[in-house]
C-alpha cells in the first residue's frame, strides 16, 4: 500500500500534519510520559522524512514543546519554507526563529483574547507579508464567539484582530493571507 502511494504522484497530498509534539497531553507517571514523548519524536521524525520524500509542506503541532520540533525539523532536513508552525502561541523570540529559517506561523481566535499580547507580539514580527490565519475549529474560537465550537465564518474576527495589531485594513490581511496559503500549500 505504502509502495503504491509513493509511485503515484496523482495522489499526491497537498499537505502533510497536523504532526509533532504534545506535552500538554502526557499521563502523570514520568517514565510513561517519556516513553509516550520517545514514540511522539520516532512518529514526527517519520512524517518529517515522509514530508521530505513527498515534497509537501508539513503542518507542524507543537504545545509545549517548541525547541524541541525545531530541532527535529532541524535534523530532518525538510526545506524551512514548507514548515507551518501550526495554531501559533509562542512569542515574538520564537517567532524570530522561525523567520531566520524562513518558515512560518500560523494564527488563530487566540489572537483575539485579551490576555494574548505575546502571540500578538509575535503576529506583529511575523508581519503581514508572512501571516497565515486557520480555524483550528471546533476549538479555541475567537472572540465574541469564544465559548461557542469554532467554525470557519469566524475566521473574520481572527482577520480582524490581525488588521488592528497590524494597522492594516481587513480586506488587505484577506488578500494577503489568502495569497499566501495558496503559495505554501502550492494551490493554483
Ligand atoms: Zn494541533
Amino acid at each position: 500500500m505504502e509502495a503504491y502511494f509513493l509511485s503515484s504522484s496523482a495522489i499526491k497530498p497537498v499537505a502533510l500534519g497536523e504532526t509533532g509534539l504534545d506535552r500538554f497531553h502526557l499521563p502523570k507517571d514520568a517514565g510513561e510520559a517519556e516513553r509516550i514523548l520517545d514514540l511522539q519524536k520516532a512518529s514526527f521524525s517519520q512524517s518529517l522524512q515522509l514530508a521530505k520524500q513527498w515534497g509537501v509542506p508539513v503542518v507542524v503541532h507543537s504545545r509545549g514543546a517548541f525547541q524541541e520540533c525545531v530541532d527535529l525539523i532541524d535534523a530532518s532536513g525538510v526545506p524551512w519554507n514548507q514548515v507551518i508552525f501550526h495554531c501559533f502561541v509562542e512569542g515574538p523570540s520564537e517567532m524570530e526563529q522561525l523567520l531566520r529559517r524562513g518558515g512560518w506561523g500560523s494564527f488563530t481566535g487566540v489572537a483575539t483574547y485579551k490576555s494574548a499580547d505575546t502571540v500578538r507580539q509575535a503576529l506583529r514580527a511575523q508581519g503581514l507579508g508572512r501571516l497565515m490565519l486557520e480555524t483550528d475549529a471546533p476549538y479555541l474560537t475567537p472572540v465574541p464567539h469564544r465559548g461557542k465550537p469554532n467554525e470557519p465564518a469566524y475566521l473574520v474576527h481572527t482577520a480582524e484582530a490581525a488588521a488592528q495589531t497590524l494597522g492594516v485594513t481587513l480586506a488587505e490581511v484577506i488578500e494577503t493571507t489568502t495569497d499566501t496559503a495558496k503559495t505554501v500549500f502550492q494551490i493554483p
